[in-house]
């Protein structure tokens, strides 16, 4: 298994699988083919059907610039591989001089047909289920954290410190920003009005809810507007870990460093399901997405409060449990609703998780995170395409505007 490292990677939004992992592509396929005088790249499977609204087009076209490109939206080819997949073809003198099949298969990440992956530390841990995990620590009476840094090298802290500045820029600048985020749906922001609101609340529930939320829509809405967010693991879903922590720090004043070491327990968690499911919402819909990330916040969040290990582990498999099933149907392809409300109420969720987990019992329980995370992925392999990001279902073939949405609600408040 891979650094987790690989699970967060600082970028411009609004789609890791659409956006960053079609970009990460055509740059490396631009820096093989040089020479080419046209680029033909055809999206095929959930790529075609919502690309236009998530950018997919417009990153080609940003990263290949100066070139002679054409796309190709081809929403009839069956990806029997993976649904999000992309061919690239290089042109000299109208010869085709190469061609490659790449799979974005989620969080950023690709897959190029024929090459051998070619990723960074990609066997750091040898341990790839959580249980194994669990067991060594207990044989080995050490902590989570410790066996973490015993494997990956002096770089890991550096890094997730960057990481954690990045996600705190993007919940200040998302709670500073107003007006609509960009595409069809018009949908006015709400980060900086909730955030507001909370300030006179007495109720200490409705607070708490009203300043998780808050920063969930503000990492959330800078993500749909293009702007710099982290993967956790993914865009659609990167709201909900900042959420937590920047409400831990806040309400609880927990140091960068613990923060830092919440970060590498969640990585681990989104690093598990990355290797033995999937973090895609083509692939396995947003139970992919956004119950991994309320996942990885419940972790993160327990092991912040000093839960047990086994506890840690509890908070992780009752934070995807319940997203089981969920799907992924974003209206008009963009990632905005169900989206952005979403990583609020998981950020939530997430904190919930964590504290059943340290109500409940011990963390003796009968349903471990590998048996959560094996079930999402058949659940996802048993969902229909029409719920795996092609918005061809669900939400987004039943959206009627709602009459009562008031657009200027923002500005009023
Ligand atoms: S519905 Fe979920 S999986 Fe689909 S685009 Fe939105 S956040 Fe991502």
């Amino acid at each position: 298994m891979e650094s987790i490292k690989n699970v967060y990677k600082i970028g411009n939004g609004p789609s890791s699988s659409h956006t960053m992992g079609p970009k990460n592509a055509v740059q490396k396929f631009k820096e093989t083919y040089s020479d080419a005088d046209q680029y033909i790249i055809t999206l095929c499977g959930s790529l075609a059907l919502t690309g236009k609204g998530h950018l997919t087009d417009w990153i080609i076209k940003q990263t290949l610039k100066g070139s002679n490109t054409k796309i190709i939206f081809d929403k009839k080819t069956n990806c029997s591989y993976h649904p999000n997949t992309m061919i690239l073809e290089a042109y000299k003198n109208e010869k085709k001089i190469s061609e490659w099949e790449v799979y974005s298969i989620g969080g950023g990440d690709i897959e190029i047909k024929g090459k051998r992956a070619n990723k960074v530390n990609s066997d750091v841990y040898d341990i790839e289920k959580m249980t194994d995990i669990q067991d060594y620590c207990n044989k080995n009476n050490i902590e989570l954290i410790d066996y973490i840094y015993s494997k990956e090298d002096e770089t890991l802290k550096p890094y997730l410190q960057d990481v954690w500045n990045a996600m705190q820029n993007a919940i200040h600048e998302g709670l500073e920003a107003e007006g609509i985020i960009p595409g069809k749906l018009g949908l006015h922001r709400k980060a900086k009005r909730i955030y507001n609101s909370q300030k006179s609340m007495v109720n200490e529930e409705i607070r708490r809810n009203k300043l998780l939320t808050s920063y969930a829509y503000a990492v959330s809405e800078q993500n749909a507007s293009g702007g710099i967010i982290v993967t956790a693991p993914t865009c659609g879903s990167c709201g909900i870990l900042p959420a937590v922590l920047y409400y831990a720090k806040i309400e609880y004043h927990v140091s960068d460093e613990k923060i830092i070491n919440a970060l590498a327990i969640a990585g681990l968690i989104g690093n598990l399901v990355k290797k033995n499911a999937s973090v895609s919402g083509a692939e396995c819909g947003c139970q992919a997405e956004v119950g991994t990330a309320c996942s990885m916040a419940a972790a993160a969040y327990a092991y912040i409060m000093d839960y047990s290990l086994a506890q840690i582990e509890e908070a992780a498999e009752i934070g995807m449990e319940h997203h089981l099933g969920l799907t992924c149907d974003p209206i008009l392809g963009y990632v905005q609703i169900p989206c952005i409300e979403r990583n609020a109420v998981s950020a939530i969720r997430a904190i919930d998780a964590a504290n059943l987990a340290f109500l409940i019992d011990d963390g003796a329980h009968m349903i471990s995170f590998d048996t959560v995370v094996d079930t999402m992925y058949q659940t996802g392999k048993d969902l229909g395409e029409h719920y795996r990001e092609t918005s061809k279902g669900g939400l987004a073939k039943k959206y009627v505007r709602n009459k009562f949405y008031n657009p200027n609600l923002s500005e009023e408040n």
